[in-house]
């Protein structure tokens, strides 16, 4: 067994414990939780990840997903009986990563926990081939070893998919990139009707966190019908 944990929340005793089961025999160890106050007393920088139940019986998942976001970055997939387009929104706005709607199938699960762990270990480590240690732009600096981010000399807390489709953007810079392209890019999955919803609230987050006014962005530009972009050239 390898020694990544994976901290579950979830009320329900069955579905409890065939996350349990499941994740086990994908080789992961697993923390139980059945409600939020609990998870949150849990939660400890070792978890790697974290399923979330949206619907526990002391609090909301999105409240549960916000408070592990002021002190981590561990990728968040909530799993959800509430499949409209306003609760996923409001999932990634409160930093949420994915989501599954119940019931779901064991193989997409897994499918999913797999992705989120490749785009948080690719990102979180150094060993990747990197000639530059950082991109620059303006007052912004954006480590290419592991998820780390300034801003006019302050540290920025991005979550792991915030800081993908920065360096993405950064890394393409005066080019429009579609949202199929980004979501196609970072998610690692093909684009379905809601992607370009998920893409945009990443936008709105990552935008909310960088510009000083998100309203009027001067670094994340919308380039009308084609997408989002960092111009080449920096703005003072
Ligand atoms: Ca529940």
């Amino acid at each position: 067994m390898n020694s990544t944990k994976i901290l579950i929340v979830e009320d329900e005793k069955d579905i409890r414990c065939s996350l349990s089961e499941l994740l086990r025999e994908a080789c992961y160890q697993t923390i139980e939780a059945t409600n939020g106050r609990s998870a949150l007393d849990i939660f400890s920088p070792d978890i790697s990840l974290v399923i979330l139940d949206v619907m526990l019986p002391d609090m909301s998942g999105f409240d549960v997903c916000a408070a592990i976001r002021e002190k981590s970055t561990a990728p968040v997939l909530f799993l959800t009986a509430m499949g409209s387009e306003t609760d996923i929104i409001h999932g990634f706005e409160v930093g949420g990563d994915d989501y599954l709607k119940k019931p779901f199938l064991a193989g997409e699960l897994t499918a999913r926990i797999h992705s989120l762990f490749r785009r948080s270990q690719f990102y979180n480590t150094a060993s990747h081939e990197v000639k530059a240690s950082c991109l620059s732009y303006g007052s912004l600096k954006l480590s290419l070893e592991r998820n780390y981010c300034e801003n006019n000399g302050l540290s920025i807390q991005l979550t792991d998919t915030e800081y993908c489709i920065l360096r993405l953007l950064l890394e393409r810079r005066g080019d429009p990139l579609s949202p199929r392209y980004i979501y196609e890019q970072v998610w690692n999955e093909p684009f379905l009707d809601n992607s370009s919803n998920t893409v945009m609230v990443h936008i709105r987050s990552l935008r909310k966190k960088l510009e000083m006014d998100p309203h009027h962005p001067k670094l994340i530009q919308t380039a009308w019908a084609k997408g989002y972009m960092i111009s080449k050239k920096e703005k003072a």
